[in-house]
């Protein structure tokens, strides 16, 4: 009988994984370029650390079950609120900023489709401690420069300021939960009209500042004409100087967009998304902002800001346009000629393998078929170890993009680079 894997989940064969490895490789480098270091926590978490912030209703999209124990846990569906957790519990102390990023895999109960699995990988950072704008310019910079360093080319970065329109539902008298409800329906794309005058809010100013989208300088100027003379238009300056320190990283290609509303509760301020326009519906390759989630853990209150890649988002973006090789590089393969060559052959690839990844024929094929393996699997080089050219001390080195075949003595084996 055969087994099939869970629903929503994947297997990576080898040529995926290279792939993945590739880019895990770039995505890490970015982070510690920019001081960020990496930080690991468990798959699975009490469940009200999950539910704490996000309220009960998130139980209906997680993993959650009881331990031997009884005790209530669940497979985390995301990296910050275990991140947050772990800073509070060993990292309060340390000095300021503290520029955390993880790489892991995270769980949701979703209706699986194209870039939505149940089983999906995150990469992302987290910058404690600063409240400066720049640290804000910081993180969006940081996500942008992965991008770039991948060279992926369709991407649309969009920025807003939740904190801005948490401060206008606050002063209309709106509570906080009432606040996260509103929030949940813009980012599901739901009109809030009907919710604002329900709450008992007068005129459409907040509806209309949510609309509010696109260049800049249009926007901001739209948004001091819509709130004049009221004191959050302070905010809205402080927004704006963000983005001119935003774009000494520069970045110079982004929307101003209102509407951000990010579906988790706990973002108060800056907040951004990034798309992939060639990804269709799950589109969204990345999402993060200001929060604060320390206090809510037990920590003292403190400015927090960070985003998270859709890993696997990103690999299907990066595919899109045909930017992953799923070639290893310099691989080569070593074949005896004959049962009695084995040994030399072994001790021969035992030196390669000083510099390069080296594989031995194991089927003992005739070398023709070995020869016709090496060109499937795309193995560049094939060193042939036969006994004639083995009684002068030499090898034969056969090129397979060329054809080209030449002796080598086995004393050059070890300095041989190509
Ligand atoms: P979130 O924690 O919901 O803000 O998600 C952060 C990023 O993770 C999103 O921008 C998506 O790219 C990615 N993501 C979220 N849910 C899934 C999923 N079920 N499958 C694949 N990627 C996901």
């Amino acid at each position: 009988m055969q087994f099939s894997r869970p629903r929503g989940t994947r297997d990576f064969l080898p040529g995926e994984m290279i792939k993945r490895r590739y880019v895990e490789g770039v995505v890490r480098k970015i982070f510690e370029r920019y001081g960020y270091k990496e930080v690991q926590t468990p798959v699975f978490e009490e469940l009200s650390l999950i539910t704490r912030k996000s309220g009960d209703e998130i139980r209906e999209r997680l993993y959650d079950f009881k331990d031997k124990s009884g005790r209530e846990l669940a497979l985390r569906p995301e990296l910050t609120a275990p991140a947050m957790r772990l800073y509070v519990n060993e990292m309060q102390f340390y000095s300021k900023p503290i520029r955390l990023y993880y790489f892991g895999n995270c769980f949701r109960y979703e209706r699986p489709q194209s870039g939505r699995y149940r089983e999906f990988w995150q990469a992302g950072v987290e910058l404690i401690g600063s409240d400066a704008p720049e640290a804000d310019g910081e993180i969006i910079a940081v996500a942008v420069d992965v991008l770039k360093s991948l060279e992926l080319k369709n991407f649309e970065l969009r920025i807003g300021n939740i904190g801005i329109i948490r401060k206008m539902l606050r002063s209309s008298g709106i509570s906080e939960s009432e606040q996260d409800r509103i929030i949940n329906a813009v980012d599901r794309g739901e009109s809030i009209e009907e919710l604002l005058k329900k709450a008992g809010v007068e005129g459409d100013k907040i509806p209309r500042f949510m609309k509010l989208a696109g260049e800049r300088r249009r926007v901001i100027r739209d948004a001091e004409l819509l709130l004049k003379g009221a004191e959050i238009l302070e905010d809205i300056k402080k927004f704006d100087e963000m983005l001119d320190l935003m774009e000494s990283y520069g970045i110079k290609d982004y929307t101003v967009d209102f509407g951000i509303a990010r579906g988790l509760e706990y973002y108060t301020g800056m907040v951004f998304e990034i798309y992939a326009d060639k990804l269709g519906a799950q589109k969204q390759i990345c999402g993060g902002g200001t929060y604060s989630l320390a206090d809510v853990f037990g920590g003292s209150k403190i400015s927090t800001r960070g985003f998270a890649f859709g890993f696997d988002r990103l690999m299907l973006a990066l595919e899109a346009e045909g930017k992953l090789k799923s070639e290893g590089d310099g691989r080569v393969l070593v074949v005896p000629t004959g049962e009695k060559m084995v040994g030399d052959a072994i001790r021969v690839a035992s030196v390669i393998r000083k510099n390069r990844p080296c594989e031995l024929e194991l089927m003992r094929k005739k070398l023709g078929k070995a020869l016709a393996y090496a060109d499937a699997e795309g193995i560049p080089f094939v060193f042939i170890v036969g006994e004639d050219e083995l009684a002068e001390g030499a090898i034969l080195l056969r090129n397979m993009k060329t054809g080209e075949q030449r002796k080598m003595k086995i004393d050059e084996l070890e300095k041989w680079r190509q």
